[in-house]
């Protein structure tokens, strides 16, 4: 057994956990870029943490999915300001953006340079300025990733810059942050968290700690999941989803993820389709998927027998089959307020191109048995 694992120099996690900020920004002492989504306002709360340590703060909006440009102009605006510290305040999105901004604010030349796909790939040579991620969504786990997701419209896709340095300095999560967010946002996000325990856990390059915190975050998703939708104010369920959300990020940065992503990617770059409701429509179908082709081809792999420990944590009895794991997938999205793909545009003559892009997505090459084009095309129709 060989594996690596790397992660977020120090997680704060619990109800409450923003008030944390002050003490731990005092000892780097320098001047913060706040970035937020649209409404800086968001961060008032912090902006009075850090003005009551003494921490002087400037915010940056970035509204939106960041592209190229917006985390271009966060760094000039940072260079500006002397801003030597970043902190993201937000969803996935602009906790992305907070990383280009801390690692270009670092590193010479042109965002474009360090980019995988349309860039050359350039690794960062220079420690980032120290970054702290503090989600408000519970899905993404961007707080503990190493990448950092930009659209390029020039492009048309969604590209990463990627480096084990783009991990925060500091990751926050505090489930307070989330007690608002509306059913829809909930539900959504919700089920980016879930794909990012079960891809990470069927995957071929799952190790023992990944595991863990794959199978921990199945049973507080199980519980919790359809709760936070319905009573946004429960504090236990949301205090669930936002440790799901965190251990899926582990999960995933640290093994990989499977097909639903290897869509989901393509598809994000081509549509205006909130991620974690891509997840959603394609669940069910791409585990159905897999589950079918293993048994055909590939009947002694040991993901088999995961998608029955996925199942029984998912519906909490352990003789569970790993057809009632996916069924149990099918009836809590089917519960849920989540739109269908067709919702958002994608229609039958979109498939083979999703499909041709999907085939080369980095998390398609993690999913636990290669998919043919046919299989592929058959599970994304499903999903429409
Ligand atoms: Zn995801």
């Amino acid at each position: 057994m060989n594996f690596q694992f790397a992660t977020a120099s120090r997680i704060i996690f619990g109800a409450g956990a923003i008030q944390e900020i002050g003490l731990a920004v005092k000892p780097i002492g320098r001047r913060a870029l706040v970035v937020t989504g649209r409404d800086p306002g968001r961060a008032n709360q912090l902006m009075a943490i850090l003005s009551a340590s003494d921490t002087e703060a400037v915010s940056f909006a970035v509204a939106g999915e960041p592209q190229i440009s917006s985390v271009e102009s966060g760094v000039a605006f940072a260079k500006r300001e002397n801003c030597g510290l970043v902190i993201a305040l937000g969803g996935g999105s602009v906790i992305d953006a907070g990383k280009a901004i801390a690692a270009m604010l670092t590193n010479e030349g042109e965002l474009l340079d360090y980019l995988e796909v349309i860039g050359r790939g350039k690794s960062l040579a220079r420690r980032p300025a120290p970054f702290i991620a503090i989600p408000t969504t519970a899905g993404t786990g961007a707080e503990v990733t190493a990448n950092a997701v930009l659209a390029s419209p020039e492009h048309k896709v969604k590209v990463s810059l990627r480096s084990s340095r783009l991990l925060p300095w500091a990751a926050v999560v505090d489930p307070e942050l989330t007690y608002d967010l509306p059913p829809g946002l909930t539900a959504s996000t919700g089920f980016d968290a879930l794909t990012q325990l079960i891809e990470p856990y069927v995957c071929p390059r799952a190790n023992p700690m990944t595991d863990g915190y794959c199978l921990e975050g199945l049973h507080r998703v199980a519980r919790s999941l359809r709760t936070a939708v319905f009573s946004g104010r429960n504090q236990s369920a949301r205090e669930d989803m936002a440790l799901a959300s965190l251990l899926g990020g582990l999960a995933l940065a640290n093994a990989g993820l499977g097909a639903v992503h290897g869509f989901a990617g393509p598809i994000g770059g081509m549509f205006s389709a909130p991620h974690g409701a891509v997840c959603a429509a394609l669940l069910p179908h791409v585990m159905a998927a897999n589950l079918r082709a293993l048994r055909e081809r590939e009947p002694q792999s040991d993901a088999l027998g995961r998608y029955y420990r996925v199942a029984a944590k998912l519906t909490g009895n352990p003789h569970a089959t790993a057809d009632a794991g996916v069924e149990w997938v099918r009836e809590l999205a089917a519960g849920l307020p989540l739109p269908r793909l067709g919702a958002f545009g994608i229609g039958k003559e979109d498939v083979p191109e999703i499909v041709a892009k999907a085939v080369n997505a980095s998390s398609m090459k993690a999913n636990p048995i290669v998919l043919t084009s046919a299989e592929l095309t058959e599970t994304l129709r499903l999903a429409l």
